[in-house]
């Protein structure tokens, strides 16, 4: 049978448990967490995502503040804005909306973060660290992958996982922690990319599969094992003239066709979308409370 992994479901419940935390730090006098959001240029999927990282601060009862720059913002000018983030003693968490402007190295303004404001886990201190197992921020959507599998309490113990897609910021530490010794985790994980080779009898093997590639419907029925675990990363905006807003979103898995073929699928949307903001805000947390 079909199980929903419902992520705004799991999203909810993470927020609701913080908003009580910060009600508890707040009636001991302690420091309230507060989130910088930085957003250059005007692409329109990012302005929706920082928005909506901004909400859920405000429904948590986080600090946040966004700092808008122009699309033609000098590196010189981002790297100082951060700089200054990191010398701000309320300022707990950076966070630097991706994808920048060509002009602008994503590398040398990942590397400016003060790793301990890191909050998207993508300093090279907080990703050794991962590696590591040892305790630091880990990249919003693979923790919130994690936490998903953790709320529905889903045992990956032994599991074959596939994960397609091989980026820094989700399918390479998704596939580290899946394969880390905890719980969720301890699988056998192959990661695939688009040179793998028969890349449908990897996925046709697996127990868990996680598809973050960013092409519309890609995994098929025909390439799921009956019962299996699907997680789908994809966010794909497509033109569609009857909606309101002129777009859908299409996620990387065929929902129709594989969904009955599943133990346990996510929906897109409000499936993993909607847990990487809640990862946020409990790296946000972490980052103030462990100060
Ligand atoms: P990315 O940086 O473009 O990486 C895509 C990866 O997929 C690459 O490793 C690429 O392989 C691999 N790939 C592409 N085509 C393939 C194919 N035909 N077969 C096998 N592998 C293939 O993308 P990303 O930033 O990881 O994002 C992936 C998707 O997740 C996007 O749709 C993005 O919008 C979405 N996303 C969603 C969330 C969320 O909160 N839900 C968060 C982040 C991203 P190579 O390395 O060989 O090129």
């Amino acid at each position: 049978m079909m199980n929903l992994l419902d992520g705004k479901l799991a999203a909810e419940a993470i927020k609701t448990a913080l908003k009580l935390q910060v009600a508890e730090r707040q009636a001991a006098g302690k420091k309230i967490p507060h989130l910088a959001a930085i957003l250059v240029g005007n692409n329109g999927a990012s302005a929706t995502y920082v928005a909506a990282k901004v909400k859920a601060c405000e429904q948590i009862g986080f600090i946040s503040s966004l700092i808008r720059l122009d699309e033609g913002v000098s590196q010189h000018t981002l790297l100082e804005t951060i700089r200054s983030l990191n010398q701000d003693p309320d300022v707990d968490g950076i966070l630097v909306q991706l994808p920048l402007p060509a002009h602008i190295s994503e590398q040398e303004v990942i590397d400016t973060l003060d790793p301990n404001k890191d909050v998207d886990g993508f300093h090279p201190v907080n990703v050794g660290r991962m590696v590591l197992g040892a305790s630091g921020f880990i990249p919003a959507t693979p923790l919130g992958i994690m936490l998903l599998l953790s709320h529905f309490r889903i045992d990956t113990k032994g599991m074959n996982a596939v994960v397609i897609g091989r980026s820094n910021i989700v399918g390479r530490p998704m596939s580290i922690l899946l394969s880390a010794q905890s719980h969720p985790g301890n699988c056998t994980v192959t990661l695939c990319h688009s040179k793998t080779k028969d890349l449908i009898g990897h996925c046709r093997q697996a127990d868990l599969v996680v598809a973050a590639l960013g092409k519309p419907l890609f995994l098929t029925a025909d390439m799921v094992k009956e019962g299996a675990i699907v997680i789908d990363v994809g966010i794909t905006r497509i033109n569609d003239a009857s909606r309101k807003n002129g777009f859908r979103i299409l996620g990387d898995v065929d929902f129709e066709s594989v969904a009955p073929r599943c133990s346990w699928i996510t929906p897109v949307p409000g499936g993993v979308g909607p847990m990487t903001i809640a990862a946020l805000m409990k790296n946000t947390f972490l980052a103030c409370s462990q100060k």
